[in-house]
């Protein structure tokens, strides 16, 4: 049986070789001047150089997204990009696709460098096998369908083009945050902050919580408020996506590709959600259900609730998060903190919320869940010892473990 690949998002280097620690068989990562999520998530051409070794080196795969609808000044930005990919050719670095919405860039790309695989950005909203096939027969080698796109509808597509013998792979995002309107396709952020969603650079307006008002016809002027809860109204934010509890349906329809939302968040998301998917796909595949463990897991990111968006059908109010907090916040669990080094059983972790002696911790591995006890712990700096450890500029604890660890683990802490 062909699994789906496990696609995560990798923001940076260090969430790159997370995420592949952790199971994912591919990472996606963005050109800096020409790529979708352009805040603090792509890479610079070293980084770039960088990130394909690393995925070499792990026999891993690296997509690079070039995914904007450029205006003309961008197109500038796209020679260079052209320049700098025949560059690494040259020192025999190639991405093992990139990810092209624009037609334009897209016939840059074909023509200027050829040995280049090219994959249909979601942005592109390709919805049936006919437009699979249009992208097919202009030689992209995948297409990644937009989130609207049903189960029952993936596998009409699948059938379709197999029938016309068309041979295109298809990938589809599984779990992450929704837009609320078509993928992308979305003015309000630009409107609302100029920040073009188009161009990456989303400042996810929809999410905000809204204040409402009403005014009678004959009373012009006196603005009666419409509360929902104390946090306002989130009337346009989208629940995120998750369909880790129904990856055998995910299997069964034909995807090549299972691909988890969210090149922006944290190092701590990297490893749980390629972790989370990579062994519920293991299970899905032998027919297993999810351990209570991997669910308990999942509740570890962070979210607005979770829905299975557009997979069994159209989202009506369930997909929807009117009322409450953004989702930043967790009650259970938080991010306490990523190993930095290891001696024997003495590991140096850098530290991402605050932690005091005694605080019940996870060390999250590839393949479990080990809790611990934070003992005494020291500052890695002058190792001298602390009562309490704050998060900030990459401040580092010292402490004994009895238990195996490596370099780039992530750990909880228990609320
Ligand atoms: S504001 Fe919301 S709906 Fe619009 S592009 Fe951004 S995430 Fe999508």
């Amino acid at each position: 049986m062909k699994l789906p690949e496990i696609l995560a998002p990798a923001g940076d280097l260090e969430k790159l070789k997370t995420a592949y620690m952790y199971g994912a068989d591919a990472c996606y990562m963005g050109m800096k001047s020409v790529s979708m999520r352009v805040k603090g998530s792509t890479m610079d051409i070293d980084e770039v150089e960088a990130a394909l070794k690393i995925a070499k080196k792990m026999g891993k795969k690296l997509y690079l997204t070039m995914n904007i609808y450029a205006h003309e000044n961008k197109m500038n930005f796209l020679e260079k990009e052209i320049e700098r990919l025949k560059e690494m050719k040259k020192k025999d670095l190639v991405p093992d696709g990139l990810l092209i919405s624009d037609p334009g860039i897209l016939m840059e790309v074909k023509e200027a460098c050829p040995w280049i695989d090219i994959h249909i950005s979601t942005q592109a909203n390709t919805l049936n096998a006919s437009a699979c096939e249009f992208w097919a027969k202009l030689g992209v080698k995948r297409v990644v369908l937009g989130r609207e796109v049903s189960l029952r509808e993936v596998k009409q597509i699948r059938e379709k083009l197999k029938a016309k013998g068309i041979e295109v792979e298809l990938e589809a995002f599984v779990h992450g945050a929704m837009c609320m309107a078509y993928s992308g396709r979305c003015l309000l952020s630009n409107f609302m902050t100029s920040r073009d969603a188009n161009e990456g650079m989303c400042a996810h307006s929809c999410r905000w919580n809204y204040k409402m008002y009403l005014e009678e016809e004959k009373r012009p002027g006196e603005f009666i408020p419409v509360y929902e809860d104390e946090a306002g109204t989130s009337i346009m934010s989208t629940k995120d996506m998750c369909m880790l509890e129904h990856l055998d349906d995910i299997i069964d329809c034909g995807l090549d590709s299972a691909k988890i939302e969210g090149r922006h968040k944290t190092v701590f998301y990297a490893a749980i959600a390629s972790r989370i998917y990579r062994q519920a796909m293991d299970l899905a595949a032998k027919g297993k259900k999810l351990t209570p463990e991997l669910l308990d897991l999942m509740e570890t990111i962070n979210t607005r609730g979770y829905s299975t968006g557009f997979w069994y059908g159209k989202p009506g109010a369930e997909g929807q998060k009117y009322t409450g907090d953004r989702g930043d916040y967790n009650e259970k669990y938080c991010f306490a903190g990523v190993i930095r080094k290891v001696d024997g059983k003495t590991v140096d972790m850098e530290v991402r919320n605050t932690l005091k002696q005694g605080d019940k911790l996870d060390i999250i591995t590839p393949k479990e869940t080990i809790p611990v006890k934070l003992g005494e712990f020291r500052n890695a700096a002058n190792d001298e010892i602390i009562e309490e450890a704050h998060a900030g500029q990459g401040f580092t604890i010292r402490f004994e473990v009895s238990e195996e660890v490596k370099e780039g683990y992530v750990l909880r802490k228990r609320l």
